[in-house]
């Protein structure tokens, strides 16, 4: 069954470029492997992210993200059966949640700020897929078929 988990994080300690990049290149492997498609978006004090495929495929990966201790203070925003990806295009999309995105931020959250604790599930959608569509903003990486 198709479906849908976004949840909020923090980064542990100072995120530098490098793990970040580590972190997607990671997720590009087995995101395929498991049929996953999602994004992920960050600033300095938070991650945010959405997965979508198989449900086996995804309660596995989860449990794993769950445990890195990369991150902190995870916060599940939603887990639902869906019809359809929203996030085709890429095993692992991924966006600086930086200045650029002001107007994005005011638009689904309750300021120009990066704050997805304070978003709801569907609020959380929205932003990701407006970062996801400012195709310059996103570094992509190619889903499985
Ligand atoms: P490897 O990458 O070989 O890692 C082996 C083990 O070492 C894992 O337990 C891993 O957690 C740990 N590890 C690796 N590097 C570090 C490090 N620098 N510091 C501390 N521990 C480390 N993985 C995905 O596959 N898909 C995703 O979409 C995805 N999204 C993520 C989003 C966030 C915000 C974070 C923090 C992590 C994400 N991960 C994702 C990584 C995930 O938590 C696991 O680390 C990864 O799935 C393990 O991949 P692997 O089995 O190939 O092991």
């Amino acid at each position: 069954m198709l479906t849908r988990l976004i949840y909020a994080s923090e980064p542990s300690e100072a995120l530098n470029p490098a793990t970040v990049q580590n972190i997607v290149d990671r997720a590009r492997i087995n995101n395929m492997r498991l049929q996953l498609s999602g994004m992920l978006a960050f600033d300095s004090g938070h991650f945010l992210q959405v997965l979508e495929g198989p449900r086996a495929g995804l309660s596995e990966l989860y449990g794993r993200i769950a445990a890195d201790p990369r991150h902190r203070h995870i916060e599940l925003l939603e887990v639902a059966p869906v019809h359809e990806r929203r996030f085709s295009r890429w095993s692992m999309g991924f966006a600086p949640a930086d200045a650029a995105h002001g107007e994005v931020f005011f638009r689904f959250g309750g300021n120009a700020r990066f704050d997805p604790n304070l978003m709801s599930a569907a609020s959380a959608l929205g932003l990701l897929e407006a970062m996801g569509a400012a195709s310059t903003a996103v570094s992509a990486t190619k889903a499985a078929a």
